[in-house]
């Protein structure tokens, strides 16, 4: 596929009808599953592409990235809503609690006390999630699954933070299902309704497992310079 070939606007469509067909026979409603469009690395002309089409859900890695590419798009589609899908550091909390609507990637107290006293002092609320590192990789970011139940409990009673789901990255060398499972699992035990789970190789079996949303980058976008 050469970049030039690549179309958003028909990926997003076909994207949306697997979706659909894959909720349904999941007995899941057809609107259970939000597209996140991983937009790092790829140009505005592209991500323009997708707004055309209607997409509104964008997920970016890095702070810096997204407060580069960004405020431009917000001012002609005020109705975007962004979401930090990568690590959080401490010092940029500040600037990503003015960029982002929805943070995935709370992962540390820290994290969670820099983000309780830039969202009061800012008189912003983020919709977050906590990330898990679901299949306990060293080299992913994310709580420990077996932590996870005491990290919610910490930043709601510590910080009085509102966490409102779970996010994962299983790892890449094994079939997702039972990562997917497992995350669903801890969600459910903790009243958790939002869980960011599934990427271009499989958002499919995630939806079915129960994600309310799915990031994906290459599958709408093509691969990333
Ligand atoms: C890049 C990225 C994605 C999208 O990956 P694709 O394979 O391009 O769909 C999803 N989630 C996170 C956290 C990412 O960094």
């Amino acid at each position: 596929m050469s970049p030039n070939s690549i179309d958003p606007a028909a990926n997003l469509r076909a994207i949306n009808e697997e979706l659909n067909s894959a909720l349904k026979e999941a007995g899941r409603k057809g609107d259970a599953v939000t597209i996140t469009a991983v937009t790092k690395k790829q140009n505005p002309e592209r991500i323009l592409l997708a707004l055309a089409a209607g997409q509104r859900v964008f997920g970016e890695n890095r702070v810096q990235e997204a407060q580069e590419k960004w405020p431009a798009l917000r001012g002609q589609f005020p109705d975007i809503e962004l979401r930090l899908i990568g690590p959080l550091q401490s010092n940029k909390a500040a600037d990503a609690v003015r960029l982002f609507d929805v943070i995935e990637t709370v992962d540390r107290p820290k994290i969670a006390r820099a983000l309780a006293q830039e969202m009061e002092k800012q008189g912003r609320r983020l919709k977050l999630l906590v990330q898990v590192n679901i299949g306990e990789e060293d080299q992913k970011a994310g709580v420990a699954p077996r932590e996870a139940d005491a990290f919610l409990t910490l930043c709601h009673e510590q910080y009085g933070l509102t966490i409102d789901g779970l996010m994962c990255i299983p790892p890449a060398d094994e079939g997702p299902s039972p990562y997917f499972a497992l995350l669903a699992k801890i969600a459910a035990r903790n009243n958790l309704a939002e869980l960011s789970m599934g990427m271009s190789a499989d958002y499919v079996i995630a939806a079915q497992l129960g994600a309310s949303s799915v990031r994906i980058g290459t599958g709408i976008f093509g691969p990333r310079p």
